[in-house]
């Protein structure tokens, strides 16, 4: 399977149908069909690794004034316990084994939906969420992505789904001119992505004070390390939406669907 890491931008982008929106529904067309999709998003944090294991999780809406259209969506896909013991098992064996929570609770945050609504509309593929411990350092998160990655040989996509430049702090909807250290920072992770610098964006601290721009935060950065650590050597990221608006980049990329 291919794995997608996908910057998913404002909520509406859900319901919208926009330039970003329109290259999400193309996406899937011409993959094979997942067994079942496993997604990294910026919107689960916790303390510890937890994985969603409900077999019908609901739809969160974790936002905030949004027109009621978008708190109208449902995105009914079933979850798949099966996926989450299976998770838990990839990341429990020796060495440097890791306690996994399953929660039979949770249900999929806008991180997961807004997207996978678009690219996959009928809700019929089982999708299962992986939290973000984001006081972890990003090596952490890396070398638990490498153990993840033989998902994609067991049918399952991985979707990391975030921002790779995301601060909302300076992010301003009507001064969309992007900010210098955006647009140097934007050129810099694309270099680092393209030559497959998986070391540099994992010590994303050391690059540099435009670093600390573009990542005020981690959550919406580290979604990023899990879909790198899926990369195969040989497999090139073929990018999309690969825009910057004021403080915000929209950079996507699809690696192992075809020529890459
Ligand atoms: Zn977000």
């Amino acid at each position: 399977m291919p794995a997608l890491f996908i910057g998913h931008g404002s909520p509406m982008n859900a319901i919208e149908d926009n330039a970003f929106s329109r290259e999400w529904a193309n996406l899937a067309r011409h993959w094979p069909r997942p067994r079942a999709i496993l997604c990294i998003s910026a919107h689960w944090e916790t303390r510890g690794i937890h994985v969603s294991a409900a077999a019908q999780p609901e739809t969160i809406h974790d936002f905030h004034g949004f027109p009621k259209p978008l708190f109208d969506v449902r995105y009914p896909a079933p979850g798949s316990p099966a996926l989450a013991q299976r998770v838990a098992e990839l990341l429990g064996v020796a060495p440097g084994s890791h306690r996994v929570h399953l929660d039979p609770a949770r249900g999929l945050d806008h991180g997961a939906w807004s997207v996978l609504r678009v690219i996959y509309p009928k809700a019929d593929i089982p999708v299962v969420q992986f939290s973000l411990d984001s006081a972890q350092p990003g090596a952490w998160h890396y070398a638990l992505g490498r153990r993840l990655a033989a998902l994609r040989d067991e049918g399952v996509l991985i979707v990391g789904s975030g921002n790779i430049i995301h601060n909302l702090r300076l992010f301003s909807f009507h001064e969309r001119e992007v900010p210098d250290w955006a647009r140097r920072f934007h050129g810099l992770s694309r270099r680092l992505i393209e030559n497959s610098d998986h070391a540099a964006l994992s010590d994303y601290p050391a690059l540099g004070g435009d670093a600390r721009y573009a990542i005020p935060t981690p959550e919406h950065y580290l979604p990023l390390l899990y879909v790198l650590a899926a990369q195969r050597p040989g497999e090139r990221p073929a990018f999309f939406n690969d825009v910057v608006i004021s403080a915000l980049s929209m950079t996507s990329f699809v690696i192992g669907a075809g020529a890459g």
